[in-house]
């Protein structure tokens, strides 16, 4: 039995036969036929490929969801990029034949993108390697990724988004893959798509082969290979338990969130997507808690239009048939990167230009977000809630800003929802202040994941100091208490949307102090209610 281990994507255990994902070896790359006919096959070959992006791009759409059909939407872009077409005519001029030419110029673009010092575009460094791939294949000279054909554990040096989503899912049981981060685009769709997966994880392409036994244990991050009895029994064991956990939560569906002494706390769930919203529905998510809507603006090639926030807004508040949705506004900067606002980079970008300070150098890209928000607001319950607030005149110049755009709305005849007015509470500034701050504002919500980081100055994606990454440090619980504390006593309502919301070692803790909402990931939601009901 072989054990390796390796950054957690996404839980839940995996087993089956080993599929390698092995590319052929390169077609043989012909020389150039002269430089016109290079140039010639070097635009048919972007022609095919930019047919068959298109109807990956739609059936993504379809099958997964407009957010995961963004990713073929970057590369899309990266075939029409001005550079990489430059850059490859050139090669092709100087006598290069066309797939020479755009392997080249591909590696050296995507070798400068690694170099980068933001993840974002590190990340992007796959997909310009994927393209150049497709590109390599219409020209002849292709490193195919085999066909998958029955239900298998993946294992990869790494796996390109496209080659990701052209497997059928009903076939992928698990993914194991060397490279990746769980910033890059496969390790984004294997949790969208819930598949146990493990990123950089250590083993040699040499060791494994097709047909052999595999576990993955996504959520401990191993993974082994030829498991014997007692593993696999374990792993069984495990997963049936896993199971079973979750067929007894089922009580709990449609049951209020209530004490046995009858204290009642709302329950919602966290959500990125319209597409996430079913996801809470499913899970008996009484709201939505919080709604990152920055992920409409990420992993795409220009800023959504207002109509296309307004739709993604209005389905979330449709789907949720009447629930309370809570949006987010965009949370914009730190290891949220959307290329088209890149400016100049920061010594300390989670120190910089985040969540509403972002605002102040793309003031139209919030106008336009706020007018989505306002107009959806008038198709069912929403509240909206701005991050990274430090101090109240931030926040008496955003209630400004909603009135005005909500009274331009309504001299253009559109429709102007009315919303709760909150805050998030991710910083010791605002937490210290929070008596003074919850007269501007209808609610709290508590983003434990920053206040953790900026109260201990613990970088939050520092993965060797994640021991001392300690949410229940006295330092943090004396602030949780005491924004509640201060809510309660200006008569409004606070809430916890960051990771420690599900935390259920604190929950009695959090009802006590005050707290009426709790936001945690759709998966969370039954378990939290379980412990909720069982308290006194
Ligand atoms: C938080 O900081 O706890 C939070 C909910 O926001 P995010 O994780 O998106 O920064
Ligand atoms: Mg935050």
């Amino acid at each position: 039995m072989i054990t390796g281990k390796g950054q957690t994507v996404c839980g839940g255990i995996a087993s089956g036969k080993v599929f390698v994902c092995r590319r052929a070896e390169r077609g043989i790359i012909a020389a150039s036929q002269g430089a016109d006919e290079e140039l010639k096959r070097y635009h048919n070959a972007r022609g095919q490929v930019r047919d068959r992006l298109e109807i990956l791009r739609r059936k993504t759409a379809e099958e997964a969801g407009e957010a995961q059909a963004q990713i073929i939407e970057v590369q899309q872009l990266m075939l029409e990029d001005q550079d990489l077409i430059d850059g490859t005519e050139g090669r092709i001029r100087e006598g290069r034949s066309a797939a020479e030419a755009v392997l080249q110029c591909a590696q050296e673009t995507a070798d400068e993108f690694r170099a980068m010092e933001d993840e974002y575009f590190r990340a992007r460094a796959a997909d310009i390697l994927d393209v150049s791939e497709q590109l390599a294949e219409a020209l002849g000279a292709g490193q195919k990724v085999p066909e998958l054909t029955h239900p298998s554990v993946i294992f990869a040096e790494d796996l390109a988004p496209s080659e990701t989503l052209a497997f059928p899912r009903n076939l992928i049981l698990g993914i194991v893959i060397r490279g990746g981060s769980s910033t890059s685009h496969t390790a984004i769709l294997a949790r969208m798509l819930n598949i146990p997966a493990i990123v950089q994880a250590d083993f040699e392409m040499q060791q494994i082969r097709d047909g052999q036994e595999a576990v993955v244990d996504g959520t401990k991050g191993i993974f082994y290979l030829d498991p014997d009895a007692e593993t696999f029994y374990q792993m069984e064991e495990l997963r049936n338990k896993e199971q079973s956990d979750q067929e007894a939560l089922e009580t709990y569906r449609g049951v209020p969130s209530r004490t046995r002494a009858g204290r009642k706390i709302s329950l919602y769930a966290n959500i990125g997507s319209a597409e996430d919203a079913q996801a809470a529905v499913m899970a008996d998510a009484e709201g939505i808690g919080l709604m990152r809507s920055e992920f409409l603006y990420i992993g795409r090639s220009s800023c959504p239009s207002e109509e296309e926030l307004y739709e993604a807004y209005c389905k979330v508040i449709g789907i949720m048939g009447g629930r309370k949705v809570i949006i987010r506004t965009m949370d914009i900067g730190s290891d949220k990167q959307a290329s088209y606002f890149a400016g100049d980079p920061e010594e300390n970008p989670a120190l910089g230009y985040r969540g509403i300070r972002f605002y102040q150098k793309h003031a139209q890209a919030f106008e336009s977000q706020m007018r989505a928000i306002i107009r959806a607001a008038a198709t069912g319950p929403v509240g909206v809630m701005f991050p990274m607030i430090t101090q109240e005149s931030e926040v008496r110049h955003l209630r400004q800003e909603c009135e005005r755009i909500h009274k331009e709305l309504q001299a253009e005849n559109l429709p102007a929802g009315s919303f709760e007015f909150g805050i998030m509470i991710e910083t010791p500034a605002a937490a210290l202040i929070t008596e003074q701050l919850a007269k501007e504002v209808d609610f709290f919500s508590v983003g434990t994941n920053d206040l953790t980081q900026y109260t201990l100055a613990i970088d939050r994606q520092n993965a060797e100091l994640s021991g001392q990454f300690d949410p229940h440090h006295p330092a943090l619980l004396q602030l949780l208490s005491l924004i509640a504390q201060n809510a309660r006593k200006e008569g409004i309502w606070a809430g916890i949307c960051g990771e420690l919301a599900a935390d259920t070692a604190l929950t009695e803790k959090f009802l006590d102090w005050g707290y009426e909402e709790l936001s945690v990931s759709p998966a969370s939601v039954l378990k939290l209610r379980k412990v909720i009901c069982n308290l006194d």
